[in-house]
């Protein structure tokens, strides 16, 4: 597509999403400046996320480790001055840690003592050797469901993986993340979320993140305090490939 047509439907969709954010921000009496936008930009191609840095996001989100690795450094290229923050919200293999510690600022897919201690290791080599200059911001997911396979770990496992996490100096813990269940009320896996974010914050009072809400129920996720929402779809348009 051309680029200045693009560009044009970018600043399109992504002025609605902001509107959607600020109304369900407002119907919440909260203030829009709360919640922080992430654009999933999985599947789309690096000058995508260049017209959405020149339109002024800053937080940009991959779910797959290989597809990311290059995109992140095909946007550098593109727009080598543009303040950008990347995040992995997908699952991760433990043996993926050394390579998404040298492009990811965020890990929100964090679910298990094994990957925690992954990416500790992989976070101290990555400070060591030079290859990222910040500690890794962790999210814990929570799995809002039985139901395996989307990730997550159970809710009763976040208080030892928050300790285990905060015991670290290259990892800091952010908060918490959850992907409403398939087929469920948005509403209720919202409520269950800002009630394991609220424990969560008794222990650990800088965990302050709570990342929840997608394109089709980014205001359930904003009414249960949502920080931050992930949109994709409604900014991007429909992809093309399927992912998980
Ligand atoms: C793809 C994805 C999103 C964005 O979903 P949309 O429905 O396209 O907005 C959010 N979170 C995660 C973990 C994703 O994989």
């Amino acid at each position: 597509m051309n680029e200045e047509l693009r560009r044009a439907e970018l600043a399109e969709s992504l002025s609605e999403v902001r509107a959607r954010v600020d109304r369900a921000c407002r119907a919440a009496g909260r203030e829009p400046g709360e919640v922080e936008l992430l654009a999933v930009t999985k599947t789309f191609p690096a000058s995508d996320v260049a017209l959405l840095a020149d339109l002024g996001l800053t937080e940009f989100a991959e779910n797959r480790e290989q597809e990311a690795r290059g995109k992140v450094a095909e946007f550098a290229g593109l727009r080598p001055e543009a303040p950008a923050r990347w995040h992995m919200v997908g699952q991760l293999q433990r043996n993926k840690a050394r390579s998404v510690v040298r492009w990811a600022d965020v890990v929100e897919s964090v679910d298990s003592e094994r990957l925690v201690e992954a990416l500790r290791k992989a976070t101290a080599n990555a400070l060591d050797a030079g290859d990222r200059t910040h500690p890794l911001e962790v999210l814990l997911q929570v799995s809002l469901d039985e139901s395996e396979g989307r990730g997550g770990c159970r809710p009763d496992e976040v208080p030892a993986l928050a300790d285990m996490i905060t015991l670290t100096s290259d990892l800091r813990l952010r908060g918490v993340m959850a992907v409403a269940p398939l087929g469920g009320d948005p509403a209720v896996a919202f409520d269950t979320l800002s009630k394991i974010s609220e424990r969560l914050r008794g222990d650990h009072p800088e965990a302050v993140e709570v990342s929840a809400g997608m394109s089709g129920d980014l205001e359930s996720a904003v009414a249960h305090g949502s920080t931050r929402v992930r949109v994709g779809t409604a900014l991007l348009g429909g992809r093309r490939l399927t992912s998980p």
